[in-house]
């Protein structure tokens, strides 16, 4: 058994996708290279981080904090820049973000000059807006634990802001390339910093938002339901059971293509050379076997239509063969229309009967001599009999 560790956004997404790639991270903790694109996005969130830092009023009401909350009024006017808060000048902006900038992962110097002139451009554009809308920031790139349903999460969220009337919104920055609304709506991980916020503070979320940096867009969306919270809940559960039963298999896909250790996955590992011969052996005979089946699963079913077409003409149920009798039996099934059994079962105080909605549920009902006769009698004239005719072999031939 494996003792599971507090998951965040990206352990759970990063399992979801190949529980084997989640091992080698966070089990046995391998480095992956370093990648240009995850240094670039890296940079410019400490640079925003700087940034911001100064406008933090770290005043919202904690959980399990005596402190107290401070009132309104103690944030700037939304229109105007915070009283005695030192924004940092363009020039420092850029001063600040030459100094963070690192080399680590791009795959040549051109790659290297376009991300770094993009940084340059997309902060340039994101100051001028911040300083327009100054945010009214309660924390930056705070770090949140919480023990969710008995699931321990964590994770970093990178702003949380107060809204006008009094509530918060998580702001997490992206800057990758396409983003739209739909993914504000449907991000696991502004879910989980909704319910990570929510266990840490007593104000309520009242928006999630993902900033798309490149296009300077706010993609926005409402706190989530229940539901939703309820669902992602049990992903969560999964993901931690999963770990918990050391099930780390390699789930191929997509993901493969930026995975560092495919040169230690079995799904890429190549076959020692001295074995190849034996195992092509060995593939080409089940392949063949294969072939083999199909077309005995094909012969089997015609020659089983012509006996069945057989015995329809002649009534008979009962064939011998040279060896052994071929004898007809009759499966049968009642198929209910589910919609049309629900009302009726409703309107006489009985839908709660159908919980899983199974023919065999119906049919139970239908048999349940507890149940008003006449009752049972409309729900069975619902049903539609099913009758499916299949051969036994028998070595006798007497009937059994
Ligand atoms: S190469 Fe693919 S299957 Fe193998 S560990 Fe990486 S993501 Fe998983």
């Amino acid at each position: 058994m494996t003792q599971v560790p507090a998951l965040s956004y990206s352990s759970y997404h990063t399992y979801f996708e190949c529980p084997l790639r989640w091992k080698f991270l966070y089990l046995d903790k391998l480095a992956e290279k370093p990648h240009g694109y995850f240094t670039f996005g890296r940079v410019v969130h400490s640079v925003l981080e700087t940034l911001v830092r100064p406008l933090v009023v770290p005043s919202a009401r904690r959980i399990g904090s005596a402190e107290s909350q401070r009132t309104l009024d103690e944030w700037h006017p939304s229109t105007a820049a915070p009283v005695g808060t030192p924004w940092a000048s363009s020039e420092e902006l850029l001063r600040l973000y030459e100094e963070a900038w690192s080399s680590d992962g791009y795959t040549s110097a051109e790659e290297e000059a376009r991300y770094r002139a993009l940084g340059r451009e997309l902060l340039m554009r994101y100051y001028e807006h911040l300083v327009r809308e100054p945010p009214r920031p309660v924390s930056v790139e705070e770090h949140l634990e919480a023990r969710w349903d008995g699931i321990p999460i964590h994770g970093y969220v990178d702003r949380i802001d107060r809204t006008a009337s009094g509530g918060l919104d998580i702001v997490d920055y992206k800057t990758s390339r396409d983003l739209s609304k739909e993914d504000a709506k449907d991000s696991d991980q502004l879910s989980l910093y909704q319910v990570l916020v929510e266990s840490n503070y007593t104000e309520p979320v009242e928006r999630l938002t993902l900033y798309h940096l490149r296009s300077n867009t706010p993609l926005r969306a409402r706190p989530r339901a229940r539901g939703t919270l309820d669902r992602l809940h049990d992903r969560l559960g999964m993901v931690s059971d999963g770990i918990r039963a050391e099930a780390f298999e390699p789930n191929p896909g997509r993901q493969c293509s930026r995975c560092d250790f495919q040169s230690i996955c079995p799904e890429f590992r190549p076959v020692p050379a001295p074995d190849e011969p034996r195992l092509q052996q060995l593939v080409d005979r089940f392949e063949t076997l294969r072939a083999e089946e199909r077309r005995l699963e094909s012969d089997l079913k015609l020659t089983a239509e012509s006996l069945h077409r057989a015995a329809e003409e002649l009534g008979i149920h009962r064939v011998p063969g040279t060896r052994s009798v071929a004898v007809r039996r009759r499966e049968e099934t009642w198929q209910y229309s589910l919609d049309a059994v629900r009302p009726l079962l409703e309107s006489s105080g009985l839908g709660a009967r159908l919980t899983s909605g199974s023919q065999d549920e119906v049919r139970a009902i239908v048999r349940d001599r507890s149940i008003d006769p006449e009752l049972r009698r409309r729900v069975a004239e619902l049903g539609a009999r099913r009758v499916k005719w299949y051969w036994e072999l028998n070595e006798s031939d007497r009937p059994d």
